[in-house]
């Protein structure tokens, strides 16, 4: 496709550049594929000395693959010195040493010395030679400079479009200050150390709660290895919430159909149902029920749920004020709670029934007669505006702090 990755809208590179002559090129091919890199590499004057095709050349048009431009332009000569007669310096390339008395200089070179004339306003030229039998010693003559490419000297000859190809490729490249088109796009910003620590902090959490680091004496030489596992990537802002749900969808569990037991977000809400209209949102007092009913609340969270928990456990805000998911308090299990800051934060589901408002009524008002904060969020607002949402937390949050002083 040899459109592809040029963009139509930009308009061509018209700074003065050296002039291509090829001598007696034979293949119309070869003649295309030139103009077609030099088009490539901002190159736009090229000379033809009695080209074998007959021209124009339909093969070179071919080859071009849009830079007719290039060869629409191309200027015929009958010889060298014709083609050379208003060039000020001229740089013949070759595989072959010539045994001439003139400097002989690798492609980057030979456009080191080129690039101040060309700045200068003078006429270089560069030449190229036969695909047989590449340029006569006489031609070569001509020329105030030999450049020739660092090759397998066993196999030395290039094909005369590639030959072009890297004498333009240096001319740009030295040009365009080594510029390049397009660089990675920057998705997200670099994460400030804060929001790193917060999750490693939220990773060592959940490796300890499965004794990862034993044996005891290893745990901090294992922590400084993780940690610094994470710091050679350059996490972005993005990468690390996105780690964060890696970690708590393994801790936790996620739907899906690879698991048994654990309910899609309609269920998981209709389950949410069950539990308040048959048992009154209390739960046995048995420890082990509890538990086990807590786990299960966990393990099936709601998509308002899960959607929030992975924003408050990504924010760097939330780090360290102990929040817990589904975690009994005293008969009840609440959505999320905090017991350092004793505030308890409820999702509201979107249709609630008469039941699931009653019950959570008496939740809230059984925890504020214990001191609670409780805070409600609608879960159409979580899946409209997670980021919102947490933001609104946040500063009753903080507000809640600053009172409290
Ligand atoms: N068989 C010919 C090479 C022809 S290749 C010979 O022995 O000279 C066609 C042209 O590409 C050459 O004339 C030269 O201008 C260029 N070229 C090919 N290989 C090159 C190399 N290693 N160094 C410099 N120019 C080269």
């Amino acid at each position: 496709m040899p459109g592809a990755g040029t963009d139509k809208t930009k308009a061509w590179i018209a700074t003065p550049a050296p002039v291509v002559i090829l001598v007696e090129p034979q293949l119309g091919e070869n003649i295309g594929a030139a103009a077609r890199v030099m088009a490539n590499f901002g190159l736009s004057r090229l000379r033809l000395v009695k080209p074998k095709p007959a021209w124009p050349s339909p093969k070179a048009r071919m080859m071009a693959a849009g830079a007719d431009r290039v060869l629409e332009a191309a200027e015929l000569f009958d010889s060298l010195t014709d083609a050379i007669a208003d060039c000020s310096f001229v740089a013949a390339t070759t595989a072959r040493a010539h045994g001439q008395a003139k400097p002989v200089l690798s492609p980057e070179e030979s456009i080191r010395r080129i690039a101040p004339r060309i700045s200068a306003g003078e006429t270089v030229a560069i030449v190229f030679g036969r695909e047989r039998n590449g340029l006569e010693n006489d031609e070569v003559g001509l020329a105030d400079c030999i450049v020739t490419f660092p090759v397998n000297p066993a196999f030395a000859s290039l094909n005369l479009a590639q030959a072009v190809a890297l004498v333009s490729y240096e001319w740009f490249k030295r040009a365009a200050a080594g510029a390049l088109p397009f660089a990675m796009p920057e998705k997200s910003q670099a994460a400030p150390k804060e929001q790193l620590l917060a999750f490693f902090a939220n990773l060592e959490r959940e490796l300890e709660r499965v004794e990862f680091f034993r044996p005891a004496e290893k745990r901090e030489t294992m922590v400084i290895n993780l940690r610094n596992i994470f710091t050679r990537m350059q996490l972005t802002q993005q990468d690390i919430q996105t780690l964060h749900g890696v970690v708590m969808a393994i801790a936790e569990g996620r739907k899906g159909p690879a698991r048994g037991g654990v309910l899609d977000s309609d269920e998981a809400l209709r389950l949410r149902e069950l539990i308040a209209d048959h048992a009154a949102g209390r739960v046995p007092s048995e420890r082990g029920p509890v538990r086990g009913l807590s786990r299960l609340l966990r393990r099936n969270p709601t998509d308002a749920e899960r959607l929030l928990w992975e924003a408050l456990v990504a924010d760097r805000r939330f780090a360290g004020l102990g929040f817990k998911r589904q975690v009994p308090v005293g008969p009840h299990i609440v959505d999320f709670v905090s017991f350092s800051l004793r505030t308890v934060i409820e999702i509201a589901p979107a249709d609630e029934s008469v039941e699931g408002k009653t019950v959570r009524a008496e939740r809230h008002a059984w925890l504020a007669a214990r001191d609670y904060r409780v805070i409600d969020v609608a879960a159409a607002g979580i899946e409209a505006d997670v980021a919102g949402v947490v933001a609104r937390l946040a500063a009753e949050l903080d507000e809640n702090a600053s009172n409290k002083q």
